[in-house]
């Protein structure tokens, strides 16, 4: 007898499922709550995971209404930076991934679509502040934080009141 398969360490869900996993709750009408989601996300192994996506594709669309499209800006999902960005010419919201290299910031193309994001993943002012402090670049508009009391703040006067009003 060998307890291998027993004991054996079940491979977690990847990536690339998870986002997967985040589209199509987005789109496909299911009864998952919120604490649910996370608790799949953190803890689902990758067979699980394949099980939950196949159920998930077999469930109806969502009814498309434009309304449950997230407004442009600047969100965080799993302590990552994404930008959604509106096409002037299609209307459609592309989503990068944030990347910072030095003093720069990369726009990383990602399968993650827009109709994931809600106004609860928007950045807060602390997530602002704690990039702008982390990368010396503002959080808002990508410029690099030059006034000292700006990279103290990690954001600067301008993109606070404008993305913070009133705090
Ligand atoms: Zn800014």
């Amino acid at each position: 007898m060998t307890t291998a398969t027993a004991t054996r360490t079940a491979t977690p869900a990847t990536d690339k499922q998870k986002i997967f996993f985040d589209n199509l709750l987005a789109e496909r009408e299911h009864h998952l709550t919120p604490e649910t989601i996370a608790l799949i996300k953190a803890k689902a192994s990758s067979t699980d995971m394949r099980g939950l996506i196949d159920e998930l594709l077999k469930a109806p669309h969502k009814p498309m209404q434009s309304t449950n499209m997230p407004e442009p800006g600047i969100y965080k999902r799993d302590g990552q930076i994404y930008e959604l960005k509106q096409n002037r010419h299609t209307g459609v919201l592309k989503v990068s991934r944030i990347e910072v290299f030095g003093t720069r910031v990369r726009r990383r193309a990602t399968v993650l679509r827009a109709r994931v994001f809600t106004t609860a993943d928007k950045i807060t002012l602390d997530d602002a502040s704690g990039f702008g402090r982390e990368y010396g670049i503002c959080c808002c508009c990508f410029r690099l934080l030059t006034d000292p009391i700006s990279v103290r703040d990690g954001i600067g006067p301008v993109c606070k009141a404008k993305y913070f009003p009133g705090l």
